[in-house]
């Protein structure tokens, strides 16, 4: 199967032949068009599988509306909630490649780091965030973060969040989501701690497993 099978509109296309991608991996081939649809998404799949790349390019379609009015305000769409800085990083770095012709504004933010430019970033509009959950947790809680025009919800790597310690955490910024959402879990086992948490954010989900 080709990407260009897969439904996806001409920006997204593009930016993936620049990337030098032609195929989609097993996990993006079952992932995308569920994700297309709205549907939620439970899957169960390792780093290196091209997961990242599973959710983000589905997610940058969804949201890419043509017509919107860029001047006004933006608000965050969607919320990526991943356990380390360097996921965090790699993960932004995915939307800003595999977007690169959309005009999407990304931001990732992370503990261990000044708040200053990413409360200055987040004040000039961002439409698709990536975070840790302290950080992200503590900037809500200072009132820099509103995500009640949120539409996606991806929690990546459940399973190491709660090996990390920060399933306590999450739990917080999924209780300030707005219920009527499209959330994708991804994890990599399936402890039973996971797997409630997962059954009881996900609604009628799409099982993906690599
Ligand atoms: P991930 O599992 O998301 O960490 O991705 C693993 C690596 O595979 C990353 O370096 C991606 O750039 C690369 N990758 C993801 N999807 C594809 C694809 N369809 N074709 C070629 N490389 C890919």
């Amino acid at each position: 199967m080709l990407f260009k099978e897969l439904n996806l509109i001409e920006p997204i296309l593009t930016a993936l032949q620049t990337e030098g991608y032609t195929q989609p991996t097993p996990i993006q081939e079952q992932s995308i068009p569920t994700i297309l649809k709205g549907q939620d998404l439970l899957g169960c799949a390792q780093t290196g599988t091209g997961k990242t790349a599973a959710f983000a390019i589905p997610m940058l379609q969804l949201l890419y509306k043509p017509h919107a009015n860029v001047k006004g305000p933006r608000a965050i769409k969607a919320l990526v909630l991943t356990p380390t800085r360097e996921l965090a990083i790699q993960i932004e770095e995915s939307f800003k490649a595999y977007g690169r012709n959309l005009p999407l504004k990304y931001l990732v933010i992370f503990g261990g780091v000044g708040q200053k430019a990413q409360t200055d970033a987040l004040h000039r509009g961002v439409d698709i965030l990536v975070a840790t959950p302290g950080r992200l947790l503590d900037l809500m809680g200072q009132g820099f973060i509103s995500l009640k025009d949120l539409e996606i919800f991806v929690l990546d790597e459940a399973d190491r969040m709660l090996d990390m310690g920060f399933i306590h955490d999450v739990k917080k910024v999924i209780a300030k989501l707005p219920a009527i959402r499209q959330t994708l879990f991804f994890s990599a086992t399936m402890p039973g701690e996971i797997q409630k948490l997962a059954n009881t954010i996900l609604k009628d989900p799409t099982k993906v497993e690599v």
